[in-house]
């Protein structure tokens, strides 16, 4: 079947410093370098082997969510995405490309996207994390989320680094990595949205979240119930926590092959919002395409999540 994948990941020279590591294994990370850098042979006999037929192409972690100066993010940012869109010009069958943004400034941010997005044919944008310590529902964002709105276009809240350190993970390195801290940090991020009425204020922006959600569709029911006892009152069913996640929130497989967790998932938030994603080249790209291929689902809902939802979403 068809596949499009949207978590899938590249550098540049230029961003080579903003590379996370997230493995002990010397062999592994310099696989992972070769291949972020790669647009050619790797990369196109990968997708040949594994029925991948287009690829959305976004900047690995952090990328300029990792860089201190302003200044300097925005430039780096801008070529980067300069970088992208001339490798999508010269294979626009099998590559598309999400804008890479310096959110250390909103308002050069919300400027970058619509550039990427107009001039280059963007569609939408990828997003490390928090920048500097700023999460996407401070107030100074509010320019940016105008732009995001009136674009139409999807952006994808991807993992980053921690802001700062907990205790929790304290002498425990391997949790503070993507086997635990990256999906707490990034669910919570995501939750900031909802919570802190981001997604209320505007209903037609559209987040994309990997890694199966990130667990926030095993946790709809708790939410609206500790909302509600938070609160001390009960929600209009239009402003429970679960209703805002199903409407603004689209999930990808991204790096989660587990048919439970995908019917789960697919329960939880619908059919049309569950979309397939390698995490390349940190996953493997045919372990992925065998579970989507042979997920205990039925082919109308597969074709959604193998390609027709992305279709959609992002107008491909
Ligand atoms: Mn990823």
């Amino acid at each position: 079947m068809r596949k499009i994948a949207l978590e899938e990941h590249f550098t540049t020279p230029e961003l080579a410093a903003y590379v996370a590591r997230p493995t002990q294994s010397d062999a592994i990370f310099a696989d992972v370098e070769r291949r972020l850098a790669d647009f050619d042979q790797l990369r196109l006999e990968m997708m040949e082997q594994t029925g991948i037929g287009l690829m959305v192409l976004s900047v690995t972690t952090p990328g300029v969510q990792g860089v201190r100066d302003g200044v300097q993010a925005i430039r780096l940012a801008s070529s980067a995405n300069d970088l992208l869109a001339r490798e999508v010009q010269k294979r626009p069958d099998r590559y598309a490309g999400f804008a890479h943004l310096p959110m250390q400034d909103a308002g050069a941010a919300a400027a970058e996207l619509e550039r990427a997005v107009r001039e280059l044919g963007f569609r939408g944008a990828l997003i490390n994390g928090q920048t500097n310590g700023h999460y996407l529902d401070e107030d100074q964002y509010l320019p940016f989320w105008e732009q995001v709105q009136e674009l139409d276009v999807p952006i994808y809240l991807h993992p980053g680094a921690m802001a700062d350190q907990p205790a929790m993970f304290a002498h425990r390195p391997e949790l503070g990595g993507p086997i635990w801290a990256w999906t707490a940090e990034t669910a919570a991020h995501a939750l900031r949205l909802v919570f802190g009425g981001t997604l209320t204020r505007f209903p037609k922006v559209k987040i994309i979240l990997g890694h199966m959600g990130e667990t926030l569709p095993f946790l709809l029911w708790r939410f609206d119930s500790r909302r509600e006892f938070d609160l001390g009152e009960k929600l209009a069913p239009d402003a429970r926590p679960s209703a805002i996640i199903r409407r603004s929130i689209a999930i990808t497989t991204s790096g989660v092959c587990d048919p439970v967790a995908l019917a789960a998932a697919i329960q939880a938030l619908g059919e049309d919002n569950v979309m397939f994603s390698v995490d390349y080249p940190y996953e493997d790209p045919q372990i992925a395409a065998d579970f989507i291929e042979s997920a205990p689902i039925g082919e109308k809902v597969r074709a959604k999540v193998c390609h027709g939802n992305a279709e959609r979403l992002l107008r491909l």
